[in-house]
């Protein structure tokens, strides 16, 4: 078990998780060298989420930019609309393989839950969310799809009643039913092996992208740029081309309204290290070590840390991580509608906004792979209710300068 990314990761843990932790890894390192794991891994891919997902050139978009050529990953025409169900997939296999009966998850904006009940539905086990009572209100049409797909969702009252809150409640349901209970986690982040097995299971996004690429264009994209919030679809992205030394890796943190009003969500540029959800990893934290709730337009980028092996590839300089504001993401947001005719989640749109950035001063043969993560349908009410704000925020402006 890979436990350490240069000085990240790790297991801060409760004495009684030590055990469970040591048990999913020796069975996770048996289900990788199993050809059945894989293979019945490789099947619900296919004939349910429906990969291999493809690749558009964005034509009209590029031509526009008026320099390289932006292609996507299409992670958002899965099964559920967007990465994570590679994920929760992987792990239901695992948990059904250890013989565990119920699955818990935490979520923020709901996707995760979203992600952890379908397939819980598609293998027949019961499965209960965490959920911070705040996001339990603003994610409403999530929480009705986890209960449509028979999943109880806890709204979660203590703290900040946010994502964090919610980590801590689904720990303490684990350490009480780790004997019959899988907890299944959505991003790479949480104690080994979680940040390892995510990225394996998430790695079909590079490992696809990378022979769709030398099939389409002969050649290995030149940058390789996904949105960073936990780092899963960023993660599965790099797995694909971590060992080609001349494709650029790029994350690309949610910066909010500008990580200079410490309201954002990057944990990279703008956060310190320290511990949380049992790893040792870069996060947003007050001076005395209290996790500090994030921010940004995109409700799914707002994991306060960020997985270790991302950290240790931003100290290593094998991936740079570059910050992408609200404003600039919603302007890809629409430049994306309109150009392309594909609505993507806001989330995505980071990344998005960082390829339209750096692609105008690059030659027309040069290649940014985009991984867009998911589609923007969650997204119309909360999309439409900023544009209403700024709309509102402008005409006043107007007024009071007139
Ligand atoms: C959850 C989510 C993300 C952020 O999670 P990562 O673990 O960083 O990938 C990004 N895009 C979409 C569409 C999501 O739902």
């Amino acid at each position: 078990m890979k436990t350490h990314y240069g000085t990240y990761g790790g297991q801060y843990v409760a004495e009684t998780l030590m055990k469970p932790l040591a048990d999913m890894a020796v069975a996770y390192d048996e289900a990788k060298a199993d050809p059945a794991f894989k293979r019945e891994f490789d099947e619900i891919l296919r004939d349910y989420v429906g990969r291999e997902s493809p690749l558009t050139v964005c034509r009209r978009l590029s031509a526009h930019l008026g320099g390289a050529q932006i292609v996507l990953k299409r992670e958002d025409l899965n099964h559920t609309g967007a990465h994570k169900v590679n994920n929760t997939i992987g792990q239901a296999l695992l948990a059904r393989r250890m013989g565990k009966k119920r699955l818990i998850a935490e979520t923020g904006a709901g996707m995760h839950g979203v992600a952890t009940a379908t397939v819980a539905a598609l293998f027949g086990m019961p499965c209960e969310v965490y959920m911070g009572a705040i996001d339990v209100k603003r994610q409403a049409p999530n929480v009705a799809r986890m209960e449509m797909l028979g999943a109880k969702v806890h709204a979660v009252e203590e703290g900040s009643a946010t994502l964090k809150d919610a980590m801590n409640e689904a720990i303490r349901d684990w350490v009480t039913n780790c004997d019959d209970t899988f907890y299944v986690i959505g991003t790479v982040a949480g104690p080994a092996p979680y940040p390892e097995m995510v990225r394996d299971f998430q790695s079909v996004i590079g490992v696809e992208a990378r022979r769709q690429c030398l099939e389409k264009f002969g050649r290995l994209p030149d940058q390789a740029i996904a949105c960073v919030g936990g780092g899963s679809n960023a993660m599965g992205l790099f797995a694909g081309f971590i060992d080609d030394a001349d494709v650029r890796l790029v994350g690309v943190e949610a910066g909010g309204k500008g990580l200079a009003t410490g309201e954002h969500a990057a944990s990279i540029n703008g956060g310190r290290l320290g511990v949380l959800h049992g790893a040792k990893t870069m996060l947003l934290q007050t001076d005395d070590g209290n996790i500090l709730d994030t921010y940004s337009v995109s409700a799914g980028l707002d994991y306060p840390g960020v997985g270790p092996e991302h950290c240790h590839l931003h100290d290593t300089g094998r991936a740079e991580y570059s910050v992408i504001n609200d404003d600039e993401a919603v302007a890809a947001f629409d430049a994306l509608c309109r150009f392309e005719g594909i609505i993507p989640a806001l989330e995505s749109s980071h990344a998005l906004a960082e390829a339209i950035k750096r692609a105008p001063s690059l030659p027309k043969d040069t290649i940014l792979l985009v991984n867009l993560s998911g589609r923007g349908d969650k997204d119309m009410e909360n999309i439409m209710k900023w544009k209403e704000s700024r709309r509102s925020a402008s005409g006043s402006s107007a007024k009071s300068e007139g």
